[in-house]
């Protein structure tokens, strides 16, 4: 495919790539709420009557025209791609460090499978901000967890409890679910 080019081969190559085939929104999700990824883990999807939702797919198309888009690669679909950087377009800043790790991931990711992006990017169209960051080995290592426990919970055959952050839930897609 010719947008491996953009990519740099890696020398190492890990042999446990099938273990960690999650998406991007999977890793997202559970860096807010652990309920919110094991919903979603069993395919119970609020997410096309939500409002928020709506938006931040609307603004994601309409965005950035002149970029690739929307790039599948394995498991993670990545949003765009600019001059080698791997970016990932949100709706808000609100939840920056959510967005982060799921954009740490697709560089995770990316790695594991042999190849290695300059960097990536967090854009935030609406408010005219762009955040770049880099896959470092402090990082690495919190991911190598993170994804653990996220393949150790969509095991699990309850879900965990509710975070009870009010403010988080109410901009939640699971509010309902959650609160009804
Ligand atoms: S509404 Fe709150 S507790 Fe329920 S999934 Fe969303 S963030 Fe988690």
């Amino acid at each position: 495919m010719a947008e491996k080019t953009i990519f740099l081969k890696g020398e190492n190559m890990l042999d446990d790539i099938n273990d960690i085939e999650l998406g991007g929104l999977e890793v997202n999700y559970y860096t807010v709420c652990p309920r919110k990824l094991w919903l979603y883990a069993r395919y119970i999807r609020q997410e096309r009557v939500h409002d928020r939702v709506e938006l931040g797919r609307f603004v994601h198309e309409e965005s950035y025209r002149r970029f690739k888009k929307e790039l599948e690669i394995g498991s993670v679909k990545i949003d765009l791609l600019e001059d080698g950087a791997v970016c990932e377009v949100k709706l808000s800043s609100k939840m920056e460090e959510a967005h982060l790790w799921q954009l740490y991931y697709y560089l995770y990711y990316l790695k594991r499978k042999g190849f290695s992006a300059v960097k990536g990017i967090l854009l935030f169209p609406k408010e005219k901000k762009r955040k770049e960051v880099v896959l470092t080995a402090e990082v690495e290592k919190k991911l190598s967890q993170i994804i653990a426990e996220i393949i150790q919970l969509k095991k699990e055959m309850f879900p965990p409890e509710k975070i009870r952050k009010l403010s988080f839930c109410k901009k939640c897609a699971y509010f309902e679910f959650c609160y009804a």
